[in-house]
């Protein structure tokens, strides 16, 4: 009976991680589709071929609205070069009358476009029409201005820089791409993978799949059917993960990672005809942040959190809010859930918290002393209320508040205890 319990705690821990493991997989199954896509192209008539040719732009489009309404910077910045760079390989060969070398625009993009997406993914986010946002979109502009004048003919010495070798090795067997651009390549990869693994964010692994789109399409640039192919690509890869994140903001809470009271309120409405709820609640929480301070409050609400996380028996834990957390047993009863809860309880209680020496909110000359000597860890408990469906509460909101109830009871019982 245990080990089943234990299995589907590990089953529901499984689904998460394959959650979020599908959403870093997103842009590369992007780029597999793209060129399966691409593939097909063969057989199209002149009017598909047409359309795919205008598609990108118009996801820039859409990517473009999205990320101003979502106030994600970064990608309206990145959408607006990849626009730019699409446009002056596909157009200006035949513009304004002189016709410009196709191959001088081809090797300005391969500079462009690694140093736009490092630079772009790097800046801190702020806005885009703020007075940073538009010192940015300037950036960009004066970049167009700056290319112009470089594919003038009498510029073509300075032009030429850009294929001067700088590796003691020769590259041009095997890439079209000059080795500064090869490098400006690796060096925001390297960057971008270094980054994603330290803090994890699917925004740096779209940023990833966008690049590696782009030197795919870059590498085999003879082929003109793979611009508009992987540039509309990389635009649905900048699309999809701010959709993701903000469907993930929206359902996780920032500070500790738990699932947010919007997903517990849509969780609620899974529940089938035997559950449990349990509501949770950190002991005398206030005179905690009085003492160590709101900073310290935070980390140790983290910690907490992270343990609760790992609740047994099936449960799944929310952030209900403040300092209050809420676990749902589906398909259980209260004298299935209580040894884990108790179990629970005991593991808050015994994992100690080691003060770190940084910023507290709490600045007197008490609370600084209580810091130089606080290197042994401080405890801290927490009280569960705990109830079933019944008779007496049939929905899920009558459950919670007898939860809250029997909280308030833990509470009156001295905390630190489950009380049902
Ligand atoms: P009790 O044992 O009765 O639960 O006492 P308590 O002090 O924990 O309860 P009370 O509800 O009076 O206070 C809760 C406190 O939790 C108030 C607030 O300072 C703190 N708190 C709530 N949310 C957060 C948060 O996100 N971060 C930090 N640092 N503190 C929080
Ligand atoms: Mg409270
Ligand atoms: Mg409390």
């Amino acid at each position: 009976m245990n080990k089943r319990k234990t299995r589907e705690g590990e089953l529901l821990n499984l689904k998460t991680t394959i959650k979020s493991a599908f959403s870093l997989v997103v842009p590369f199954i992007l780029i597999i589709l793209a060129y399966i896509f691409y593939t097909k192209t063969n057989t199209m008539s002149k009017p598909q071929l047409d359309i795919i040719e205008l598609s990108p732009y118009a996801i820039f489009f859409i990517g473009a609205v999205i990320s101003w309404k979502f106030n994600r910077s970064r990608e309206f910045f990145i959408l607006s070069v990849l626009a730019l760079c699409l446009a002056s390989i596909t157009y200006l060969p035949g513009a304004f009358g002189k016709p410009t070398p196709i191959a001088d625009i081809y090797s300005i993009v391969c500079l462009v476009i690694p140093i736009n997406i490092s630079v772009f993914s790097f800046l801190k986010e702020r806005g885009i029409l703020s007075l940073w946002g538009i010192i940015r979109i300037g950036v960009i502009l004066s970049q167009v201005l700056f290319s112009y004048w470089l594919i003038q003919p009498d510029q073509l010495e300075l032009l030429s820089l850009i294929y001067k070798g700088v590796l003691p090795v020769h590259l041009n067997s095997i890439t079209p791409l000059s080795q500064v651009s090869i490098m400006f390549f690796l060096l925001t990869l390297l960057l971008l993978i270094f980054r994603q693994i330290k803090y994890r964010t699917s925004q740096d692994i779209s940023f990833i799949g966008v690049l590696i789109a782009l030197l795919y399409v870059l590498q085999h640039h003879s082929i003109p059917i793979l611009y508009p192919i992987f540039f509309a690509t990389s635009g649905m890869i900048l699309i999809t993960s701010i959709i993701q994140d903000s469907y993930s903001m929206a359902f996780s809470d920032e500070l500790t990672g738990l699932p947010s009271r919007r997903a517990l309120k849509q969780d609620m409405m899974k529940l089938g005809m035997n559950y449990v709820i349990a509501m949770l609640d950190i002991d005398f929480f206030k005179k905690f942040n009085d003492k160590y301070g709101h900073d310290t409050g935070d980390d140790v609400l983290k910690l907490v959190a992270s343990t609760i996380k790992e609740v047994t028996g099936g449960g799944k834990a929310f952030r209900y809010g403040g300092e209050e957390f809420t676990i749902l047993f589906p398909g259980k009863s209260i004298n299935d859930v209580l040894p884990h809860l108790e179990e629970l309880r005991e593991k808050v209680s015994k994992k100690g918290f080691t003060l770190r020496g940084k910023g507290r909110a709490n600045n007197s000359a008490k609370s600084r002393s209580q810091s130089s000597k606080s290197s042994k860890p401080i405890y801290i408990t927490i009280s569960i209320g705990v109830a079933q469906k019944s008779e007496k509460s049939k929905t899920p909101d009558s459950v919670m508040k007898s939860a809250d109830t029997a909280l308030y009871r833990a509470k009156k019982k001295g905390r630190n205890c489950v009380s049902k």
